[in-house]
């Protein structure tokens, strides 16, 4: 009865409807990171873009202060040379204020005719002082537009010969309306940057200066990197000139910290979805592994439902049934898994488990010992099965109890037939040996009859001449009767040879048998010259053997022996009968000194319907072998060493009892 299949322990995997949400959820996971990661950047670059906005603001409002409040010192010091100051006291305090505002490079005084003047800081060359100003031609452009306008104003910026940015103030003195001449401010737009702006403001953004053109005049340079996107321009408002602040937000580590957030959420996302897809393939190959075990199951059981012999597993104790293919269904219609094997098998005689208990099956150890082969009967059916049975571990890994059961119901009916057979062929050759020596048999019971007969008559004659004594008649007659029983004793010997009987192994003497079929063919080798001499051992073991079956083998090899020498010298046809132990075994040796075997019918000697006799059966031979065979012993031959053949035989013996001959 198969098994039930395994259950496969997953859906195969094939359709992705199985995976649709798994990998859909992932989906939703991974939108509503990025979403809630794009919010969180709107609002982070809102507020970034507020504080760029306001730092500017601050910026701008931090120079212009300060710059306004240059303008006014310039100013100041220009009303005050107006109202007829001292320059000394004017360079003075010039010179105090460029010292304490170091973006301030220089303040100078240019009189109206554009020659004479003064420049502080006073320590500061001349040659120096005039390479950080505006160009002649920017300077006297300035003086005519201040006496024109009667106004302060800035130059163009301009730089330097190294590059450095500047811008200069001019501011107008007049006496009366009268021009009296300007005094100038120069300022580095570096120092601007970099002293007015507050420290707060300068550490997050980049700033530059740019003219009214968009041109860059000065750009802080530091190595660090910046939001391009992130930048906020302002103007700063100086009389008659226009300058721009620029500040670009330097990259922060908020925005890094979101970066990094960022590249942790998609590894998250990029692990996840990896780990879904390794459950995925786990997944089809537990699909697949399931699919080739349900295959191999199938394999197995169909494989096992072909065989012809019945397949049984029983545990060793309960003898609970737990698997058994179809052909032990249909020797035990109506039984399967679960069934009692122990009630099954009381159908078998011998029963199973009684002839191979588990303690033969298991060694001391419990380990199995191997295959165990054993014939039973079913009696009430009348068929014969051969089992195998052994200990198997099995898929529990406990031991249990295989039996494997064949029906030989038909060959152990051929065994029979064929036994039968065999039976009838000993016998038939038995018939034969006697109706070849019938002749000599009937001579046998010839020669009593006539001396009955003669002994008859000479009574009768005596009766008739009256003149008789008692004496002779009684002679007479008891002779005659010795010969009706020696007649009796030829035909009883005959018969008891052809009794039909079944073969009986019993403790037999093979020098008792060997003289009986040395007497019973006495008169054979006679009548072919041959004399037969009996060499029987003094410790010949006692055999277990059919007497009949062994008179007949003996018989065989004597006449074959017999036939063999037809040709040989009269003086020379010598057959012996040797009788001998051989170990715990008989050996018998039949020598003739025949014509030998040549070689070439030596492995053909013992085939059926082998003969080289012109009126020959070629069975002798062959029935000696299964006789012998049937005892358990051996039939071989030899070369006699002084000429013809040994026939030489084995049998077991029965007991250690030895005979004397
Ligand atoms: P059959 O006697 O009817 O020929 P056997 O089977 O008894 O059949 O013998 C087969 C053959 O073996 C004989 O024909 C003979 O050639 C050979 N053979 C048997 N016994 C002897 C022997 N003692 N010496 C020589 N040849 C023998």
């Amino acid at each position: 009865m198969p098994l039930p299949p395994p259950r496969p322990s997953a859906r195969l995997p094939g359709s992705w409807r199985v995976w649709f949400v798994p990998f859909a959820s992932l989906g939703m996971f991974v939108a509503a990171i990025l979403a809630s990661l794009w919010f969180v950047h709107r609002h982070e670059s809102e507020i970034q873009i507020t504080n760029l906005r306001r730092d500017t603001q601050y910026a701008e409002l931090a120079i212009s202060r300060k710059i306004l409040a240059h303008q006014e010192f310039a100013d100041r010091l220009a009303g005050a040379l107006s109202a007829g100051q001292k320059p000394a006291s004017v360079i003075e305090q010039a010179e105090l204020y460029q010292a304490q505002n170091p973006e301030v490079r220089n303040i100078g005084w240019t009189a109206a005719d554009g020659m004479t003047g003064w420049t502080v800081p006073a320590w500061k060359d001349p040659l120096a002082i005039a390479r950080e100003r505006a160009s002649p031609e920017e300077r006297e452009r300035m003086r005519r537009l201040t006496a024109a306008t009667g106004r302060s104003s800035y130059t163009e910026p301009y730089r330097d010969y190294q590059d450095e940015p500047y811008i200069e103030y001019h501011s107008p003195a007049t006496i009366d309306g009268r021009p009296q001449g300007i005094i100038s401010m120069t300022l580095s737009l570096r120092a601007v940057i970099e002293r007015l702006v507050p420290i707060a403001v300068a550490e997050k953004y980049r700033l530059s200066l740019l003219d009214a053109e968009g041109r860059e005049l000065f750009r802080q340079d530091t190595e660090r990197e910046t939001y391009d996107w992130l930048t906020q321009t302002v103007s700063l408002t100086l009389p008659w000139r226009n300058l721009d602040l620029s500040a670009t937000s330097y990259k922060t580590d908020s925005l890094l910290g979101r970066t990094l957030l960022t590249g942790v959420m998609l590894l998250i996302t990029g692990v996840l979805a990896w780990s879904l897809m390794s459950l995925r393939r786990r997944v089809a190959l537990q699909a697949q592994a399931d699919s080739a075990l349900v295959a191999s199951h199938e394999r197995f059981v169909t494989v096992l439902d072909a065989l012809d012999a019945g397949v049984a597993v029983s545990d060793m104790d309960s003898r609970e049934l737990l698997f058994c293919n179809e052909s032990f269904s249909r020797i035990f219609p109506g039984h399967g898994i679960g069934s009692n094997a122990a009630v099954l098998e009381t159908a078998f005689s011998p029963v199973p488990s009684h002839a191979v208990p588990s303690s033969v099956l298991l060694d001391a150890a419990g380990a199995p010992t191997g295959v165990h082969r054993l014939e039973v009967r079913d009696e009430a059916r009348g068929l014969w099965y051969a089992l195998r049975v052994r200990a198997v571990r099995w898929v529990d890994g406990r031991l249990v109890r295989l039996t494997m059961i064949s029906d030989i119901t038909d060959r152990k009916a051929t065994e029979e037939r064929s036994r039968v057979q065999q039976e009838k062929l000993v016998l038939t050759s038995r018939l034969m040996s006697v109706g070849e020596m019938a002749s000599t048999l009937a001579h046998e019971i010839n020669q009593p009859l006539s001396a009955i007969a003669n002994y008859n008559m000479g009574a009768v004659r005596r009766l008739k001449s009256d003149h008789w004594k008692k004496e002779d008649l009684v002679m007479a007659l008891e002779k005659s009767a010795a010969q009706a029983e020696r007649a009796g004793r030829v035909v009883h010997r005959v018969r008891e040879f052809l009794r039909r009987r079944e073969p009986i192994r019993e403790p037999v003497s093979v020098n008792e048998v060997a003289a009986e079929v040395a007497d019973l063919i006495e008169l054979e080798a006679e009548k072919h010259g041959v004399q037969i001499r009996l060499d029987l051992g003094a410790e010949v073991p006692t055999v277990s053997a059919d007497r009949i079956m062994l008179e007949q083998l003996l018989l065989n090899l004597i006449k074959n022996g017999i036939e063999a020498m037809r040709r040989t010298p009269k003086a020379e046809r010598v057959l012996t009968v040797h009788t001998a132990r051989a170990g715990d075994q008989a050996e018998i040796r039949v020598a003739d000194r025949g014509h030998g075997i040549a070689p070439e019918v030596a492995p053909e000697l013992f085939s059926p319907f082998f003969t080289t006799k012109e009126n020959g059966m070629g069975m002798g031979l062959n029935i000696c072998r299964s006789i012998v065979e049937m005892h358990d012993g051996r039939l071989w031959f030899s070369a006699n060493p002084g000429g013809g053949s040994v026939f030489h035989f084995t049998l077991p013996a029965f007991a250690e009892a030895a005979i004397t001959p």
